[in-house]
């Protein structure tokens, strides 16, 4: 049989029928893959490990008419002590939805693949809650770079000034870019960013990970991770508004 090897994480499970799952699975070879696991949640079954909490796994699966079947999985690398806190788990959840929303059916993204597992690991290692603040500002940061929107806050994106220090930077939601004040006439859509977050968005590195100094105050990170959880829901509503446009317009 033509079979299939995927190896990853489980994004989302949907239950279907009495004791099948739909998988939504991320894989480092495919990306985002959705697969059917029958039976699953017997208790003889041998898919077991597709409900583990937080593992590393891999999976083998057949082509069955309109989804591939789940034919056995096998736990690479367990991460214990994510399931043991409440706090870690919802951390893993909210950012495995978001890898879910963010992302399109088999597109594979090596750096998604490896933040996924960097993310695995860190969670693992650490339940603090504030730790997880710096943790959700890297990842959304991380994310968002590996699907390849820029984040060069170091200076006016329009006329390339670096230096605010007379007035504060603005921030254009739509490129989350920066405009200095004089600029803010070329753009409809700025609003005033907070200097401390600003400042705080320059000094994160990309792809550092999540054991960079991280070393602005709590009301800062606060602030930061809300205008990057504002910026990552506008680029993904944008984004599915511009692919059902162009859905329906191929249609016609
Ligand atoms: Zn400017």
């Amino acid at each position: 049989m033509n079979h299939k090897i995927y190896t990853g994480l489980v994004l989302r499970k949907y239950p279907l029928r009495e004791a099948d799952d739909i998988v939504s699975f991320w894989s480092w070879e495919e990306g985002k893959v959705r697969l059917l696991a029958r039976s699953v949640r017997k208790q003889t079954s041998k898919l077991k490990a597709i409900l583990a909490p937080a593992a590393w796994m891999q999976l083998y699966a057949v082509p069955s008419g309109q989804m591939a079947v789940v034919t056995s999985a096998s736990i690479i690398k367990n991460y214990p002590k994510i399931p043991s806190s409440l706090e870690s788990t919802s951390v893993l959840f909210s950012v495995l939805e978001m890898v879910s929303k963010a992302t399109g059916d088999d597109q594979p993204n090596e750096k998604i693949s490896l933040l996924l597992q960097d993310s695995l690991a860190f969670l693992d290692e650490h339940d603090e809650a504030q730790k997880h603040l710096d943790f959700y500002i890297i990842f959304i940061r991380e994310l968002m770079s590996a699907l390849g929107f820029r984040f060069d806050l170091s200076s006016c994106s329009k006329c390339g000034k670096g230096d605010f220090s007379g007035s504060r930077p603005y921030l254009d939601r739509y490129g989350f870019s920066v405009i200095c004040q004089p600029c803010t006439k070329y753009f409809p859509a700025v609003e005033k960013i907070d200097l401390q977050v600003w400042e705080y968005l320059n000094k994160l590195e990309i792809e550092k990970g999540f054991q960079q100094a991280n070393t602005a105050d709590k009301s800062t990170k606060l602030k930061t991770s809300q205008a990057l959880s504002r910026y990552f829901q506008f680029v993904i509503e944008r984004e599915i508004k511009s692919q059902k446009f162009l859905e329906q317009n191929l249609a016609l």
